[in-house]
């Protein structure tokens, strides 16, 4: 199974991601997590990369595109993957499409978050996650069992991202509906989209999407 997640910043294609890793044994490939660790490690590319997230812009097509490009040949993703993230614009979507012919391999699906702006921009700002597994939080909507305990591994840190802020949320919204957006079109006509009420609850999301996966 090759997935496409697409949607807005705070979609919740993490969270969905993560539990589609634990049902279907597949990675989840998420180009910002990969980025905030080249970021956190101080390579090359995190040195390049950091401004741009921070202001909520795009990172060069370039960059992704061959750091996907890599992490797709890995033995982990031998049976299929999530890519959660990416593409992002219309220029990683046909470099997406030839890495896949290039190797023999076709997408499956692209599930598409339908979620309103408002939502999007609370979701955003309660967001954090465990410093440790990096499990996905929220301060109202999801919290761990025990207060302050990651439910998955037990740690006691967490963290958020500096470009979770009002301000930067509303140019990634705006990069969103320019760069981003198109791909819903560029997908529909090839027969790959399928849409999901992302405002629904997290677990009644989780249902759509496994009805999705059921028919492939
Ligand atoms: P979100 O929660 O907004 O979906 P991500 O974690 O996917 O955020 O991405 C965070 C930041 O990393 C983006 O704002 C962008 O700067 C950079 N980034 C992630 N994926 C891509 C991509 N496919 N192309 C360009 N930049 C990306
Ligand atoms: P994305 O990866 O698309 O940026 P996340 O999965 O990180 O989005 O979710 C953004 C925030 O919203 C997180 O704090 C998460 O816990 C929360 N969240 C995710 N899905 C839902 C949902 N269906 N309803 C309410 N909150 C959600
Ligand atoms: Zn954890």
């Amino acid at each position: 199974m090759r997935l496409i997640l697409l949607g807005p910043p705070g979609a919740g294609k993490g969270t969905q991601a993560q539990r589609i890793v634990e049902k279907h044994g597949i990675p989840q490939l998420s180009t910002g997590d990969m980025l905030r660790a080249a970021v956190n490690a101080g390579t090359e590319v995190g040195k390049r990369a950091k401004a741009v997230m921070d202001a909520g812009k795009l990172v060069s097509d370039e960059i992704v595109i061959a750091i996907v490009s890599e992490r797709i040949d890995q033995p982990d993703c031998a049976n299929g993957f999530i890519l959660d993230g990416f593409p992002r614009t219309l220029v990683q979507a046909d470099a997406t499409e030839a890495m896949l012919k290039a190797k023999g391999l076709d997408l499956s699906v692209v599930v598409e978050f339908r979620v309103d702006d408002a939502e999007l921009v609370r979701r955003v700002a309660g967001r954090y996650s465990c410093a440790q597994c990096g499990s996905v939080y929220h301060d109202t909507d999801k919290v761990p069992a025990n207060e302050g305990v990651c439910d998955k591994c037990g740690s006691t840190h967490f963290k958020r991202r500096p470009d979770d802020t009002p301000e930067t949320m509303t140019a990634r919204l705006q990069v969103y509906y320019k760069e981003t957006s198109p791909l819903i079109g560029y997908y529909h006509a090839k027969g790959k989209l399928k849409s999901v009420d992302g405002m629904a609850e997290i677990d009644q999301v989780t249902a759509e999407v496994e009805a999705i996966l059921s028919k492939l």
